[in-house]
């Protein structure tokens, strides 16, 4: 019986755990670790910040998951790892061997550095499986706001997370409380938006943003939160009520304290089949690796890696030949702007319409549908 461990239930192993459903094998013994039952899917994240679907609608559950892939689920997270005598130490004490391993544990970010007291309310956007709590606790603070007074929310990051997240927050903070007058602030680092994206679809973002009225500050990079706002690395100050938190994906820091082969960002490096650089039979998938061309961190990237996963993984168990994955060469991203309409980009190509948002919708539906049983709401 060959011991196969899934680390982090992240979209990839989501896909592994579908796969090994639909096609048991008797010779592979199955470990899922995951530091909590459901699992965040984050293309349904901006429609939840939006207030327009429940935390519930944009979980996977992995419990139900693992039942069906005749998986042994622990709940608990991974903290070490030993490559040589393959075996993963978890936080609840337990040590867990294996033949062969996979990372899917997502990613985080580089929290503001503080300096001062009174600091603007904050909304650390990662990692995503704990957003939900920072959300609800940012919310309260909101409703003990005075009324009529004026609220500057900030987000720090012009990537799509930040864009699309101020967005929706606004839009949930204006109908939560009407009564406040709500201006929104974008600090994008770089000396554009989303700098990955076409023309077109920059250029549609920035309209958008405009219409919900947020004024956007290229080449200012957010590096602390300060009394009343955000210091910038060139030392302006932003002054800011509230600040969103959106800065770029970064690993795990217990990743760099392991053997593993990690780039500067703490990404695990990963070689074109996804098993990590140097160590056989130990893969990574999704925000956590490293690929070479770089992908960027997008949740669509670690969907198309599941399958060809499952594959690998398979193979890996049998010691035969593994295959190389192919990351394509375009995707479709879809942005929620907040007030009911989304932008598709794809390349250059961008279109905009309260149509792409019921399509982004239904999309979003239809991948937490695949991987759940109908649920009691
Ligand atoms: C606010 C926001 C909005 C976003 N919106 C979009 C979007 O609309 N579309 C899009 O494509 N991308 C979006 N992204 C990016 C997207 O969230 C990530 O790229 C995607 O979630 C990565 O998927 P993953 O499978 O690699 O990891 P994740 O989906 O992050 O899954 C990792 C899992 O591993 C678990 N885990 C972590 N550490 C451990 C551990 N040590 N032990 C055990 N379990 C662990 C986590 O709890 C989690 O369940 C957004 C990101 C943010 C921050």
């Amino acid at each position: 019986m060959k011991q196969l461990v899934l680390m982090g239930a992240g979209h990839a192993h989501a896909f592994v755990l579908e796969a090994f459903a639909k096609q048991p094998d008797p010779g592979i013994a199955i470990t899922v670790i995951s530091d909590a039952p459901l699992a965040a899917y984050s293309g349904s994240v901006p429609a939840w910040l939006a207030g327009e679907c429940t935390l519930r609608d944009t979980q996977i559950d992995v419990a139900a998951l693992c039942q069906r892939a005749n998986a042994r689920l622990l709940l608990s997270s991974v903290n070490a790892i030993n490559t040589r005598a393959r075996y993963v130490n978890l936080a609840n004490g337990e040590r867990v061997y294996f033949d062969v391993a996979s990372f899917n544990i997502g990613s985080t970010l580089t929290p503001p550095q503080r300096h001062g007291e009174n600091l603007p309310k904050q909304l650390i956007m990662r990692p995503l499986s704990s957003l939900h709590e920072r959300w609800q606790a940012l919310l309260k603070e909101v409703d003990r706001l005075p009324s009529h007074s004026l609220q500057r929310i900030t987000a720090v990051g012009g990537g799509a997370a930040g864009c699309e997240t101020l967005m929706s927050v606004l839009a949930q903070l204006r109908s939560q409380r009407p009564d406040i007058e709500w201006q929104g602030k974008i600090l994008s680092a770089s000396s554009q938006l989303l700098p990955s994206a076409g023309y077109l679809p920059r250029w549609l973002t920035r309209r958008a943003l405009v219409k919900a009225g947020i004024s956007v500050h290229s080449s200012l990079r957010g590096e602390a939160l300060i009394e009343g706002g955000v210091l910038t690395q060139n030392g302006k100050h932003i002054v800011a009520d509230i600040v969103l938190w959106a800065t770029g994906a970064v690993g795990h820091p217990w990743l760099a304290t392991t053997a593993l082969p990690v780039d500067k960002q703490r990404f695990i490096r990963v070689e074109n089949t996804l098993e990590v650089t140097g160590l056989a039979g130990i893969f990574a998938a999704g925000d956590c690796a490293a690929f070479t061309p770089r992908l960027p961190n997008a949740g669509v990237y670690a969907v198309r890696m599941g399958p060809h996963l499952a594959n690998n993984l398979r193979h890996a168990c049998y010691g035969d030949a593994l295959t190389p994955w192919q990351p394509p060469k375009r995707v479709l991203a879809l942005i929620g702007t907040g007030n009911g309409h989304a932008i598709a980009s794809r390349g250059v190509v961008g279109l905009t319409g309260k149509w792409v948002w019921e399509w982004k919708k239904r999309i979003d539906a239809r991948f937490i549908a695949r991987f759940n049983p109908p649920f009691e709401r």
